[in-house]
């Protein structure tokens, strides 16, 4: 594995400066283009799965962090509040209140549920300035969240749901967790006090896990303040390891912010809140994705995706309309033509397709590609390769190509 810090670097993915901050880092346009990939699928396989998309601002008053609990348990990771004409306004450290004033500010019926709100939305922590480094200890977050307001009743098939949501991202993307944690809570006062309230989501959580088959760890201390969680966990090129994916099934914030909806029987209901991540933060992701992949991404992650070797200065026209083709199907692509042929193709070693137009590719609109690895095809023409790749590249499959 890499170290995705150095690799980040190296290939200008992502770079920090000391004016904008430690824990702040920026995204190049190689970089910015892995994570839009990233987001795009996020909220493709999202949609698919029936969930709408909200915005909401990365700020709040200090009193809404008061009622979820944020403010008395989890106080040490926020940011100080500012002050503001008299209020007091805060960096949101989650998103989970913004999405709850969002369900509490309509009336719902039963069958409406399960409502699914998601974001990919900024967040803060205040991260101690000797643990930050890369995109994996930062202060600015953009998570892939998500709210499921449902039935008690529904709560295990939704959680279940996005457990398998987690497992096809984790084969888009080409990369496997070391193992699944039921993270409950340890000793000492950083948990909301309520036996009942972790015994019942602890045990929905088993039902889940059990059901989907999945090996995995319980474990004390790691839970969040207001609930247990599924921690889908990931390793570093250092064997440390993190949490990626989350699943949760909270009754205390519904309590908090004392949430309804009208049942069949025309009375009020308490709903559960489901929170889940498919691939966490953004950064962390990339990051991780950086240090499985040393660079070559899966086709469909990779910032540019097709480069375009003209064999001479001859065939640079036919090279560039080409590479515009490739753009017109929407594909990241750019044409390389300084120095000798061999030079380039070692340089585009990590470019999933490199498309080689000589004079004889460029007289009869065909391309000759070489997929990365090494592998060469043989001639075929440009509308046939471009609709090949283009076609991969939108199911999300690792293969390169096939048969
Ligand atoms: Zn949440």
């Amino acid at each position: 594995m890499y170290d995705h810090r150095k690799l980040g670097r190296e290939l200008d993915l992502f770079d920090t400066d000391p004016l904008i901050g430690s824990g702040l880092p920026y995204w190049l346009p190689d970089g910015a283009a892995v994570r839009l990939a990233l987001e795009e699928y996020v909220r493709d396989v999202e949609r698919r799965a029936g969930y709408r998309h909200v915005y909401s601002p990365v700020l709040g008053k200090r009193e809404l962090y008061e009622i979820s609990g944020h403010w008395a348990h989890y106080h040490e990771d926020m940011f100080p509040p500012m002050d503001l004409g008299g209020e007091q306004v805060v960096l949101r450290p989650s998103l989970c209140p913004h999405h709850a004033l969002m369900f509490r500010a309509r009336g719902h019926s039963y069958r409406e549920l399960p409502l699914r709100l998601a974001e990919l939305g900024g967040m803060h922590r205040a991260e101690l300035s000797g643990v930050l480094g890369g995109l994996t200890r930062v202060r600015a977050i953009q998570l892939n969240d998500a709210h499921i307001f449902c039935a008690p009743g529904q709560a295990v098939d939704e959680a279940r749901a996005a457990l398998d949501l987690i497992a096809a991202a984790y084969r888009a993307m080409d990369i496997r967790p070391v193992r699944y944690r039921l993270s409950l809570p340890g000793p000492g006062g950083k948990y909301v006090a309520d036996p009942g309230l972790w015994e019942r989501a602890s045990a929905l959580l088993e039902e889940v896990l059990k059901e989907a088959g999945l090996p995995y760890e319980a474990e004390e201390g790691e839970a969040a303040f207001y609930g247990p969680k599924i921690d889908v966990q990931i390793a570093d090129h250092a064997g440390r390891e993190s949490t990626l994916s989350t699943v949760q099934i909270d009754f205390y914030q519904p309590e908090r912010f004392d949430l309804h909806y009208t049942g069949p029987d025309g009375g009020r209901h308490r709903p559960v809140m489901v929170h889940r991540s498919i691939v966490g933060s953004v950064e962390r992701a990339v990051a991780h994705l950086i240090e499985v992949h040393g660079g070559a991404f899966p086709a469909w992650l990779a910032p540019r995706q097709v480069v375009v070797l003209p064999v001479s200065e001859a065939e640079i026209p036919a090279a560039e309309a080409l590479a515009g083709r490739c753009r017109e199907l929407g594909l990241r692509a750019d044409v390389s033509a300084q120095g000798s042929l061999s030079a380039r193709i070692r340089a585009a070693h990590l470019t999933p397709y490199q498309a080689v137009v000589g004079s004889r590719e460029a007289a009869d609109g065909s391309v000759s590609l070489r997929l990365r690895g090494s592998r060469s095809l043989p001639p075929m023409p440009v509308g046939e390769a471009l609709g090949k790749i283009a076609a991969l590249a939108g199911t999300r499959r690792p293969e390169l190509w096939e048969e």
